[in-house]
């Protein structure tokens, strides 16, 4: 029996061009996944051209890892692993094309977050925000001796956009109404490794994970719960944290909350899922089960990306914008108002001004209502 490659299996049906977003935005073929498995196929004839090399390597990184490809894929091709392990080899074979990345290893390697920003301050900007509102908050900070049950990791972009700093409120006030026992991490958190990881440097990710799971561990924490699905991954899937249960926020709510109050609000927003949510982590059901009990008034949109993806915001701003657009379009938004539960889908659509909302603010803003 002959074991193929995972690349080897593509037949080149083509099923999955018109799902991909960087096709729609480029309409270009060799951003295509059939493109790229197609190079790798007959790359004994082309390994000499290094040119064409050259440009496969940065193709490899023109890619928001939304995994569209591989759920619609014809043949069963194992595409994120691919470009995964694609990207690992470009950086090792070819560092002097990724200086771009320097910036974003550098802050992470010395200062354990992705904006290069001191430690101490990943429990500030909120607690000044919010001391006023839940005065015991900066007990909530965790330093080594205190416990909870559950543990909060708010991640990098959470702990310090102040563009993010509605979502944060939110999901403090929330917790503090059910009576959650939880803790955050503060100067304690590192960056969950995921830029890392999304770079092909799985060390460089480890290096980060191993320090959050001594900590988790030592908060005795039987639960740990994040609003972003990218940290999700890295925390679910990479951190080894054994007899600990690891959750999206809305898996958490969608549990918790019981009868929650519910909104009597009109207003229709469009859902959208973000793709390492529902198709990396396949949940799905919860975030719409939350909406649906504090009553948001939503549609579906398409199952496409927002275009912030697999470091494609940072390795080529203007293709992002333009997938973000094109989804505007395609998805007659208007003035509607997007609600999601990520904060990179969040950062991606305020950036080209579509307004946004998380979930847990939807639960917060129904909660706000019943107390008026
Ligand atoms: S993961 Fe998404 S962006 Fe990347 S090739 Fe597949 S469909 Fe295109
Ligand atoms: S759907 Fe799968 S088999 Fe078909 S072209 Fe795309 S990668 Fe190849």
């Amino acid at each position: 029996m002959v074991h193929l490659m995972s690349f080897e299996k593509c037949v080149r049906c083509g099923s999955c061009i018109k799902f991909c977003p960087l096709f729609t935005a480029r309409e270009d073929e060799k951003f295509t996944p059939r493109a790229k498995t197609y190079i790798l196929q007959v790359w004994d004839l082309l390994e000499d051209d290094e040119e064409l090399a050259k440009e496969f390597r940065r193709l490899v990184f023109q890619c928001t890892m939304c995994g569209r490809c591989e759920e619609v894929c014809s043949s069963d091709v194992d595409l994120l692993h691919i470009y995964h392990e694609q990207r690992s080899k470009a950086l090792k074979t070819a560092p002097q094309e990724f200086e771009y990345l320097e910036a974003l290893k550098k802050s992470l390697a010395e200062s354990k977050n992705i904006y290069g920003l001191d430690q101490e301050d990943r429990a500030v900007y909120w607690i000044d925000e919010l001391i006023d509102e839940i005065p015991d908050i900066e007990d909530r900070v965790y330093e080594p001796g205190k416990t909870a049950e559950v543990v909060v990791f708010l991640g990098c972009l959470m702990s310090f956009r102040s563009s993010q700093m509605d979502v944060v409120r939110s999901l403090f006030r929330t917790l503090e109404r059910i009576g959650t026992d939880y803790l955050v991490l503060g100067a304690d958190e590192f960056c969950c490794g995921h830029p890392l990881y999304l770079a092909g440097d799985d060390e460089g990710a480890e290096l980060l994970r191993s320090h959050n799971r001594e900590v988790m561990q030592a908060a005795q924490a039987k639960t740990v719960i994040t609003g972003c699905p990218g940290c999700l991954i890295q925390l679910k899937n990479y951190h080894n944290l054994e007899g600990i249960e690891v959750l999206h926020d809305t898996q958490y709510f969608d549990r918790e909350l019981g009868r929650p109050p519910t909104l009597d609000d009109s207003e229709e927003f469009a859902y959208h899922d973000p793709c390492e949510l529902h198709r990396i982590m396949g949940v799905k059901t919860e975030p719409r089960s939350v909406m649906r009990k504090v009553g948001v008034n939503f549609r579906e949109m398409d199952l496409s990306c927002c275009g912030g993806g697999g470091l494609v915001r940072m390795t080529d701003p203007d293709l992002s914008d333009k997938i973000a657009e094109v989804r505007r379009q395609k998805e007659h938004l208007g003035d509607t108002t997007v609600v999601t539960c990520c904060p990179s889908c969040r950062e991606q659509f305020l950036s080209v001004g579509i307004e946004t909302r998380d979930i847990v603010e939807m639960i917060d803003e129904a909660y706000q209502k019943e107390e008026e």
